[in-house]
């Protein structure tokens, strides 16, 4: 008997080509070692470091992780995350529409997947979104970063049972991401059915995935003080600051407070196609 064989993905990650932590090795590695099939970094405006992933893993075919090249785009209406099917192809912020519509236009002509991260951030709302929302292939109905601040959840995100009933309405695949910025790599993910980079895209289209909360992975206030220590020593004092500023103790809080009864927040959290 033929077995369903079952992928997870973490498609928006930042690297310390923007705001993140991270390099592109480290990253591939670590999502490696936290059994993430895909991944994506996804830097504002830039696919340096994106691109250099990319190649890491290709060349790394013992780790067991597929990078495609994507980007955080700014839009006059917000956030887009934007990946390239084709590594050709792929664009960085400069070379891309800052209208909204126009933005996702051109990403489509390439092939290229849409998602639309952390809907209704900093009390922006999903509303701007909406005459577009049905243009995207995806909606972050669980993005990591946002679950992170715990009680204030509420403020830097769209209620998830309202981006539910947008994904719903609009016929989007619920996409579940990190966002992180720092190791919390793969604590929100897109879990499908198949393999690789080719059959995420072909479950993203059939809007066959499903969105999690991955609580038995994330990472400690010891891991946070490792990281800023090393980079403390490879790069001074204020990297050493922005490891520990990310959110490493407000993570805390979203544990106690989100995380802790896992199966409740597991029913409540995860979103079935
Ligand atoms: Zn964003
Ligand atoms: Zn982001």
């Amino acid at each position: 008997m033929e077995r369903a064989i079952f992928s997870e993905a973490d498609l928006h990650i930042h690297s310390n080509a923007s705001d993140g932590q991270l390099n592109h090795e480290e990253i591939v590695m670590r999502a490696s070692e936290l059994g993430l099939a895909v991944i994506a970094v996804t830097d504002h405006e830039t696919i340096e470091e994106s691109t250099r992933a990319y190649h890491f893993a290709k060349e790394h075919p013992e780790l067991g992780v597929e990078a495609i090249i994507g980007l955080e785009h700014p839009t006059d209406k917000g956030h887009l995350i934007i990946l390239f099917k084709n590594p050709q192809q792929a664009l960085s912020s400069k070379n891309l529409p800052r209208r909204l519509t126009s933005a996702i236009c051109q990403a489509r002509e390439y092939e290229a997947l849409v998602i639309i991260p952390h809907p209704g951030l900093k009390f922006v709302g999903i509303d701007p979104f909406l005459p577009a929302v049905g243009q995207a292939h995806g909606i972050e109905t669980l993005n990591g970063f946002s679950h992170a601040f715990g009680p204030l959840r509420g403020l830097v995100i769209a209620d998830p049972f309202i981006v539910e009933q947008i994904r719903k309405g609009h016929g989007l695949a619920a996409i579940g991401s990190s966002d992180t910025h720092n190791l919390d790599i793969g604590s929100a993910r897109t879990r499908f059915r198949g393999q690789g980079a080719e059959g995420l895209a072909l479950a993203i289209k059939q809007k066959a995935t499903s969105a999690y909360l991955n609580i038995d992975s994330l990472p400690t206030f010891s891991d946070y003080l490792r990281l800023a220590v090393t980079n403390w020593r490879k790069f001074g004092a204020r990297r050493f600051l922005g490891s520990l500023a990310n959110h490493p103790f407000i993570f805390d809080v979203a544990k106690t407070e989100a995380f802790q009864s896992s199966d409740e927040a597991k029913r409540k959290h995860t979103f079935e196609p």
